[in-house]
């Protein structure tokens, strides 16, 4: 049995569901201590009991822990079982972050799954609808496996009801990825999305975006959602190039002004587009474990968080396998080597 101790790192969400997305993989039984010690509130959450249980449901695991604000949890799993699952969160939890715990043992697993997911689809820290659709999973599905995610409902925090329903057609194997370069940008678009929010507070958050990043009226829309899905405001930034897609994202929340989520925005977009690289800071701690299943790839990306460096360690600790981390200046290449081991 796997011993990992959650509070390594970053201590956070992320050890959880990569523990969890390995001990599915490998068949291996895990016991995780210090559950989300790095966290205000440690422990399991809604969204972490509902990926737990998921994973459970899919690989038929035998589970002990599995309770609201646990921190110790031993999870025994059988085979993965390919079918079709469906799972309420019950709270706005993300639904993204529900899926990146499971999908790793569906991209290779024995026949297609489809997963039906409720909760948040756009909450502040997980990849959003967007992102999921435009950058991440286009990326994974060039290494194999057919990957598609329809938001049947969107979700936002703190009200939920949204809805994501998610099909997997795995691949035997998966290619490696090699994103060095970005190549050309070949198009610079912004949304902002309101549901129940004033149509003023989407202007402002897209004129802030223009002034900032130089843009013109014809890269900007404003969507707006029925009043039933909302409170919600979501300003999506999608910078399109020849060999990517990348999407950054800002949230709306009650005390933060229109300007302030804008301006954080144009602040990631334009360190994005400054620093030359084809991958952004939340598709690099990403893109590492699909990377360690295909035992092969790279890609250049920005300044590493504190995320992904526990993301590496993790699965450097685990999988017994070795990424090299390079910096150059401000450029960071990420490439995976073969351990000895
Ligand atoms: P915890 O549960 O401990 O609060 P968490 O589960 O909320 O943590 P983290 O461990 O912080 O989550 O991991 C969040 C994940 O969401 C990471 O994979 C990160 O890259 C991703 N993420 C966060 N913000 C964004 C964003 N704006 N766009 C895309 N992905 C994001």
């Amino acid at each position: 049995m796997r011993l990992i101790d959650g509070s390594r790192g970053e201590g956070g969400g992320q050890v959880l569901r990569t523990s969890l997305a390995l001990s599915l993989l490998t068949g291996e039984p895990l016991k995780m201590v210090n559950i989300r010690a790095g966290r205000q509130r440690p422990g399991l959450l809604r969204q972490h009991l509902c990926a737990v249980n998921l994973a459970a449901q899919l690989g038929r695991a035998e589970v002990s822990g599995a309770e609201p604000g646990s921190r110790e949890l031993e999870f025994r799993p059988h085979a993965v079982t390919p079918g079709h699952y469906e799972v309420s969160i019950g709270t706005a939890g993300s639904t993204t972050l529900v899926l990146q715990t499971v999908l790793p043992a569906l991209l290779t697993a024995s026949g297609p799954t489809t997963l039906v997911l409720e909760g948040g689809t756009h909450n502040p820290l997980a990849p959003t609808h967007e992102f999921l659709t435009r950058a991440f999973v286009p990326l994974v599905n060039r290494m194999g496996p057919k990957i598609a995610v329809e938001l049947e409902r969107p979700g936002f925090h703190p009200a939920g009801g949204g809805r994501l329903r998610v099909s997997v057609e795995p691949s035997r194997t998966l290619a490696p990825l090699e994103l060095r370069e970005r190549g050309a940008v070949i198009s610079q678009r912004a949304t902002a999305t309101v549901a129940a929010v004033p149509g003023a507070v989407a202007k402002r958050e897209l004129a802030v975006l223009a002034r900032r990043l130089s843009w013109s009226e014809d890269q900007l829309a404003i969507q707006g959602l029925p009043k039933e899905v909302g409170p919600g405001n979501v300003l999506s930034a999608v910078i399109e190039s020849e060999h990517v897609t990348e999407v950054f994202t800002g949230f709306g929340e009650k005390s933060v002004r229109a300007e302030t989520v804008a301006e954080g925005v144009a602040r990631e977009v334009a360190a994005y587009l400054r620093a030359g690289v084809p991958v952004g800071q939340h598709l690099a701690d990403q893109l590492l474990l699909p990377l360690a299943l295909a035992k092969g790839g790279s890609f250049r990306t920005q300044e590493l968080t504190l995320h992904t460096r526990t993301q590496l360690e993790l699965l450097r600790d685990t999988l017994g396998a070795q990424f090299t981390v390079h910096q150059d200046a401000e450029v960071v290449t990420v490439a995976w080597q073969a351990s000895s081991r």
